[in-house]
């Protein structure tokens, strides 16, 4: 399989939160990170129906465009029994069309979706659920390599805890009482899914 050498690759995302954090991980071996945002490149619509072929979406398209290598992610939640719902529309599910004149994302209705299908389910409903992430890298040339990260982990509710983002505060990894809101976040990143599969990509890319 193709590898990552040094010299530059795109990370295939407009938040800038985003590329600092995968650019902090992969300058270490001796690679510069440069965002698909700060060279104009589109952003494609992700039209995938899994968190795989989302990744790969980006990442193909960042790299056509480029010519360059591109790495690319999609995360979210799957709860089990909601057939692993919200899925690839974990990020749409707390999108509020216009709200006080504002488009915008509000976690907490979001995070009570989840719960109110939840509940009309019944009391005794599984609460088991995983956080997903798939790290995808494409070449120009066509090949590609995928890396996925899960990590397992139940839903709790009212939400708890003031760190994190997204779905965190109903969220508790599997072993733990806490919510990934009430963990620390270098804490948190050690066990989270993203965490999974940034180790497989560098244990795999540069055997490590
Ligand atoms: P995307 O990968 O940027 O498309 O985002 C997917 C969505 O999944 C995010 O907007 C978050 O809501 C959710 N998500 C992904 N990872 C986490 C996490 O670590 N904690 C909480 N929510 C997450």
């Amino acid at each position: 399989m193709r590898k990552l050498g040094g010299g530059t690759l795109v990370i295939a995302t407009h938040n800038s939160g985003k590329l600092k954090e995968i650019s902090a991980l992969l300058e270490p071996y001796g690679l510069k990170c440069i965002s698909a945002g700060s060279l104009g490149l589109p952003e494609p619509p992700e039209t995938g129906t899994s968190f795989v072929e989302n990744a790969l979406i980006k990442a193909r398209s960042a790299a056509e465009a480029s010519g360059l290598a591109a790495l690319a992610d999609d995360s979210g939640l799957a709860v089990d029994a909601l057939g692993g719902r919200p899925g690839v529309y974990t990020a749409d599910w707390a999108e509020r069309q216009w709200f006080e004149g504002e488009p915008g994302r509000d976690w907490y209705m979001a995070m009570g979706k989840v719960e109110g299908m939840l509940q009309q389910l019944g009391p005794q409903t599984d609460r088991c659920a995983a956080f997903h992430c798939v790290l995808a890298i494409a070449w120009p040339d066509g090949q590609q390599a995928v890396y996925e990260g899960k990590c397992p982990g139940s839903l709790t509710w009212p939400p708890r805890g003031e760190m994190g983002f997204g779905y965190d505060p109903v969220f508790i990894p599997e072993g733990r009482k806490e919510t990934f809101a009430e963990i620390d976040p270098s804490e948190k990143h050690a066990i989270s899914h993203r965490a999974h599969a940034f180790a497989k990509l560098v244990k795999d890319q540069f055997g490590t």
